[in-house]
C-alpha cells in the first residue's frame, strides 16, 4: 500500500514548498495527483488516460470529450481565494505535525479566521476522499485530516 511521503508526495519544507508550486499550474498539477493518483479518470464516462489540455486548466476526455477541470465537483471548484493563500495553507498543512487549528492557520497566513477555517475544512474533505480512492491505499495523514466520519461520496464524483 502507497503512503504519501514527505518531501515525495507533498513538500516538506517552505523550500520545496517554492520549488514545487512556483506558479498556478504546478498548484494544479498538485491538485490533479491528490484527485487523481492514478491519472486522470474522465468524470463523466469513467475512461482512464491523458487528457487533452485546454487553457486555463480545462481537461477533455478523449473518449466522450467532456470538459473538466481538476477543481469540477470538489471543494476547490468556485473558490475565490488567491493561489497564493491556498499554497500557503496547504504548506502549513503538510508541515503541522500535530494538526492545525484555524486560529493558527489565520494567525501564520494573516486572513481572517473564517478563510483559514473553510480552507482547512476544504483540505480535509480532499483528503479523505483521496484516502478512498482504491488505488491510493493508505494515506498517511494527520489525525486531523481523517478525524470524524464525513459522509461523502467514495469517489471524486460530481457534487452531492
Ligand atoms: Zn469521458
Amino acid at each position: 500500500m502507497a503512503s504519501l511521503i514527505s518531501g515525495v508526495d507533498y513538500p516538506a519544507s517552505w523550500r520545496d514548498f517554492m520549488a514545487w508550486f512556483p506558479d498556478e499550474t504546478a498548484w494544479l498539477g498538485f491538485l490533479e495527483r491528490l484527485r487523481w493518483p492514478a491519472g486522470f479518470a474522465c468524470p463523466k464516462c469513467g475512461r482512464r488516460g491523458e487528457p487533452w489540455r485546454q487553457s486555463r486548466g480545462r481537461l477533455v476526455c478523449r473518449t466522450c470529450r467532456h470538459q473538466t477541470t481538476v477543481t469540477a465537483g470538489t471543494i476547490f471548484e468556485k473558490t475565490r481565494t488567491p493561489i497564493r493563500v491556498w499554497s500557503a495553507a496547504a504548506r502549513q498543512l503538510s508541515t503541522a505535525k500535530n494538526g492545525l487549528s484555524a486560529m493558527t492557520l489565520a494567525h501564520t497566513l494573516g486572513v481572517h479566521y473564517r478563510m483559514a477555517w473553510a480552507m482547512l475544512r476544504r483540505f480535509r474533505v480532499a483528503m479523505v476522499r483521496a484516502e478512498r480512492e482504491p488505488l491510493s491505499g493508505d494515506v498517511e495523514v494527520d489525525e486531523t485530516f481523517v478525524g470524524g466520519g464525513y459522509a461523502g461520496s467514495s469517489s471524486f464524483g460530481p457534487p452531492l
